[in-house]
């Protein structure tokens, strides 16, 4: 389980030849059409309350870690909506979880606003990063897939070895990946549970940002994912919900020590958000079906409506936002 095969003589630089996008499960989801990114007439304005939808949801449950393509409604990572604008023009970024959900959201937004990207993903969800992959490539901008399993010391160390090969460099390291198993009672978390948690959420970075700060220019910028977790915490989540607030913690004490590297470190605190994290034990059965509506928006959010924190952390104009966490919480979360 914990181990991976994919060398880098099997390593995957995965072509957009034979995926098209009509082959992708199109999201079930209101979309919006964009943020008038085009400069063409007034940005659109929209109202939050029902731009998405709202619970309740059908009960649904996949093995971990889930496929966004199976759910129902499918996530919203602006695969249709979001326009770019240039913004990161250039840049190289490593995205962990950058098939589905949250990560796919940034890989899809940082594409369009001009980045090379790589993606980490667990080998299951191979088909969920083949559509993220082919998304990047129809930006033009180099898009790898780089399948493993983070629980690992040594792949982490391998993963950052072939994007910054593939990608000729790294300046934006996105630590998004996670693990999240609920479970009511502290007795029922196994140790290799646990452990499991501790490997994916807290380890995995602390190897990644190790491996990738040899290569980090000055500018370059560390983001971790956080949540509302780290501030309250569910009783169902004990040992996720520390590993948030071990992000949350890290993401203020690296800022500290990398600001004289010229190094910045943001952090994303996301509220509830609808994605396979969720409906592949992330959440009891009973909290999914009503998934978002304890949110003051009545709501979860959709994976597109946090993709722009994600370039605001990494964008050059972003320059004095260190040590800060940015957050989409729906009216929750935060302190
Ligand atoms: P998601 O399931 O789409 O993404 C999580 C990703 O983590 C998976 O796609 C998988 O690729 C990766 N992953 C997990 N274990 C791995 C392993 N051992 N090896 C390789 N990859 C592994 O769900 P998401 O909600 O978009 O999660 C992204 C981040 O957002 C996570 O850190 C999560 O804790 C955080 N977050 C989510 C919510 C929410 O409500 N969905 C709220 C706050 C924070
Ligand atoms: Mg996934």
């Amino acid at each position: 389980m914990d181990s991976y095969d994919n060398g880098p003589s099997r390593r995957q630089v995965v072509g957009a030849a034979g995926i098209g996008l009509a082959a992708m499960a199109a999201p079930a989801v209101a979309q919006t059409g964009g943020g008038g990114g085009g400069g063409t007439g007034p940005a659109k304005i929209s109202d939050p309350r029902n731009k998405y939808p709202k619970p309740p949801f059908k009960d649904q449950k996949q093995p971990w870690p889930g496929l966004q393509s199976k759910m129902d409604p499918v996530p919203d990572c602006g695969e249709t909506s979001y326009k770019g604008s240039g913004r990161l023009a250039g840049r190289k970024a490593l995205i962990t979880g950058g098939d589905s959900g949250i990560g796919r959201s940034a890989a899809i937004a940082y594409a369009r606003e001009g980045a090379d990207v790589a993606i980490n993903y667990y080998p299951s969800e191979e088909s969920d990063a083949r559509e993220v992959i082919d998304l990047i490539h129809r930006e033009g901008r180099k898009g790898i897939a780089i399948p493993g399993d983070l629980r690992d010391a040594a792949f982490c160390r391998h993963l950052v070895d072939v994007a910054v090969k593939g990608l000729g460099g790294l300046d934006i390291v996105v630590n998004n990946a996670g693990r999240q198993q609920s479970q009511k009672s502290i007795l029922d978390i196994t140790d290799e549970a646990f452990d499991a948690t501790m490997k994916t959420n807290i380890y995995a970075p602390f190897h990644i940002i190790k491996a990738a700060l040899p290569h980090l220019p000055p500018g370059a910028v560390i983001i971790g994912t956080t949540s509302e977790q780290a501030y309250d915490p569910s009783e169902d989540l004990y040992d996720y919900a520390q590993t948030k607030a071990a992000t949350m913690n890290y993401v203020k004490s690296l800022a500290k020590q990398l600001a004289p590297k010229g190094i910045r470190v943001v952090g994303i605190a996301p509220g509830p958000f609808w994605t396979p994290l969720q409906v592949s034990g992330g959440a009891q059965p009973e909290k999914l079906v009503k998934f978002g509506g304890t949110a003051p928006a009545g709501r979860p959010g959709q994976p597109a409506e946090i993709a722009g924190l994600f370039v605001r952390a990494a964008e050059d104009d972003g320059s004095y936002t260190t040590g800060n966490v940015l957050g989409a919480g729906g009216g929750q979360g935060q302190p």
